[in-house]
């Protein structure tokens, strides 16, 4: 019975082993996956300009004001816009 289970685990692990290598594989050695690192720094950087006040330089997310058309403003020229300006 533990030899059953044994072989069952081993051949889990295999059957993962062999998944990585594949995903690896494709990740470094393929237009695939060039595609992929391109477009994750387009949204890394999409993320960042979201985050970034042209004013007031960037920001923090959790710091944001959610307007309520669902968009964000920066906390400072919310203050500034809503509130005038503030020394
Ligand atoms: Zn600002």
């Amino acid at each position: 019975m533990s030899a059953i289970l044994l072989e069952s685990v081993l051949f889990t692990v295999l059957i993962a082993l062999v998944a990585a290598a594949v995903a690896v594989g494709l990740q470094e050695f393929t237009p695939l996956g060039l595609w992929l690192k391109q477009r994750r720094n387009r949204d890394r950087i999409d993320r960042e300009v979201a985050l970034t006040c042209g004013v007031h330089g960037p920001q923090r997310a959790h710091e944001l004001v959610r307007l309520r058309d669902g968009s964000t403003m920066c906390p400072l020229c919310y203050q500034e816009t809503v509130h005038g300006l503030i020394s």
